[in-house]
């Protein structure tokens, strides 16, 4: 039985107690953590690899709550727009994605998320366009090759243009399609277990690109299956108008109306949302991920992280879809995270631990995994990040967590999955990253020349 030791590394294990160490070890077997302390491991005899951790810090591997992998064939458009102008320039060219264009994006975006320190992805998949393909199937088996733990969301849309809705008719669906599809991804994918490698979750998209009857009839499917319900809510302040308009009442009251509120729910942004509401949310457990760099890039706010936190709202980090965040890095979210609530809000809104506790332990709560997932602690999964900070750009910030946070994003020593390697020396060990420059050059170019043609 091999054991792998990392020892030597100062270690935030984020959990409960927010337990450091300034040098300390870990110790892995069979993909779980089976120790975490102080000091040297404790010796043993039998097989074992030993990594000399002096001058990194480990954290738990960062938890991705929000994504559109299918996103990252698109990225560098309508960069000067609000939402809904830049959904309206994206639609159309979104209308052509198929399988080629889905697995070259959604691995580049894995990819991405894998350097920057994420082990656990959850992708908001919402386009189906008619002749696409099994694009949820596609991403799920990118995810396997990066191999990153993966909680993609059989989204949906079926509210078109000429109902009322902003996506034009050609990228709806119908909504008795839509459940039937959403049953099979359960049936398919899901795995319930703790050790889990793919859930599934429910995501209709949005108030402005769903109806009423689908969001019920998704959510009732949710819970008589035993999975995840999730959206976007609360985006802009023109979404804020839509549902005045439309519903004659607030985002997140609109969603309660729908029975759309608990522990079993997790909404993307939350950026204007009120006192009354966030303390709904806190009340009920709905949890949020908060993506900064993603409501900054299109102008619509930040939402008030720490506030929902402090209501008893579970609060995890997200990086968009790439057409609105064109780095995608996690560990740049969670810099974010830290320096827009002090733009805002001063020099305590958002503290480096608070910071990292969002995009690990946070998340984690979010997703409903923190049973496994989120922290360093024996019985927990062997997920984590192993980060350089013996480079000149880290090498002389005496706090290591600080040095995470507000320095450059650090090289990679090493990203575990389960106990397996998927970074190694800041270099992807399980996909060739040569290739995918040319095949997400070739996925753009071939959506655009598409896109253009029609
Ligand atoms: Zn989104």
């Amino acid at each position: 039985m091999t054991r792998l030791v990392i020892e030597g590394c100062a270690i935030a294990t984020v959990d409960g107690e927010r337990s450091e160490h300034r040098e300390g070890h870990i110790v892995v077997r069979h993909g779980f953590i089976d120790e975490v302390g102080a000091g040297p491991a404790p010796v043993e005899d039998g097989d074992e690899v030993r990594i000399d951790g002096r001058g990194m810090l480990a954290t738990p591997g960062l938890i991705n709550c929000h994504h559109h992998l299918y996103q990252w064939a698109t990225r560098g458009l309508a960069y000067e727009n609000t939402l809904f102008e830049w959904l309206q320039t994206l639609y159309p060219v979104w209308a052509f994605v198929d399988e080629a264009v889905e697995q070259a994006a959604a691995r580049a975006g894995l990819v991405a998320l894998a350097r920057s320190g994420c082990t656990t992805v959850s992708d908001h998949h919402y386009l189906f366009p008619h002749d696409g393909g099994d694009l949820l199937g596609v991403e799920i088996e990118a995810a396997r090759e990066v191999g990153l733990r993966f909680h993609p969301c059989r989204g949906s849309m079926d509210l078109g243009r000429s109902s009322g809705g902003l996506p034009p008719d050609e990228v709806v669906e119908d909504r008795d399609a839509i459940l039937q599809a959403c049953n099979d991804a359960i049936d398919r994918h899901h795995d319930p277990s703790p050790d889990a490698m793919v859930r599934i979750a429910l995501a209709p998209c949005s108030p402005f690109s769903v109806t009423q009857e689908l969001m019920r009839e998704a959510a009732e499917l949710a819970r008589r299956s035993g999975v995840r319900l999730h959206t976007h809510l609360a985006e802009t302040v023109e979404e804020e108008a839509f549902c005045r308009e439309r519903f004659g009442c607030r985002p997140v009251e609109y969603l309660e109306s729908l029975g759309w509120l608990g522990d079993d729910v997790w909404f993307a942004h939350c950026v204007h949302v009120s006192e009354s509401e966030i303390g709904r949310l806190g009340a009920t457990g709905t949890g949020v991920a908060h993506c900064p760099g993603s409501n900054a890039r299109l102008g619509a706010g930040i939402a008030p992280a720490m506030a929902m936190v402090v209501a008893g709202v579970p609060v995890g980090l997200g990086v968009d879809g790439a057409a609105s965040n064109e780095a995608a890095s996690l560990v740049e979210e969670l810099r974010h995270s830290v320096l827009f609530a002090r733009a805002v809000g001063g020099p305590q809104a958002l503290t480096v631990r608070d910071g990292l506790e969002l995009a690990t332990l946070g998340g984690a709560r979010v997703l409903g995994w923190d049973d496994q997932i989120g922290s360093l602690e024996p019985g927990k999964l062997a997920d984590l990040a192993l980060w350089r900070l013996d480079t000149a750009a880290h090498v002389n910030i005496p706090d290591p967590v600080a040095a995470l946070v507000l320095g450059s994003a650090p090289p990679l020593e090493l990203l575990l999955v389960q106990g397996r390697p998927v970074v190694r020396r800041d270099a992807l060990v399980t996909v060739d990253e040569e290739r995918l420059a040319v095949e997400v050059h070739d996925a753009t170019d071939t959506l655009l020349t598409r896109a253009v043609g029609r």
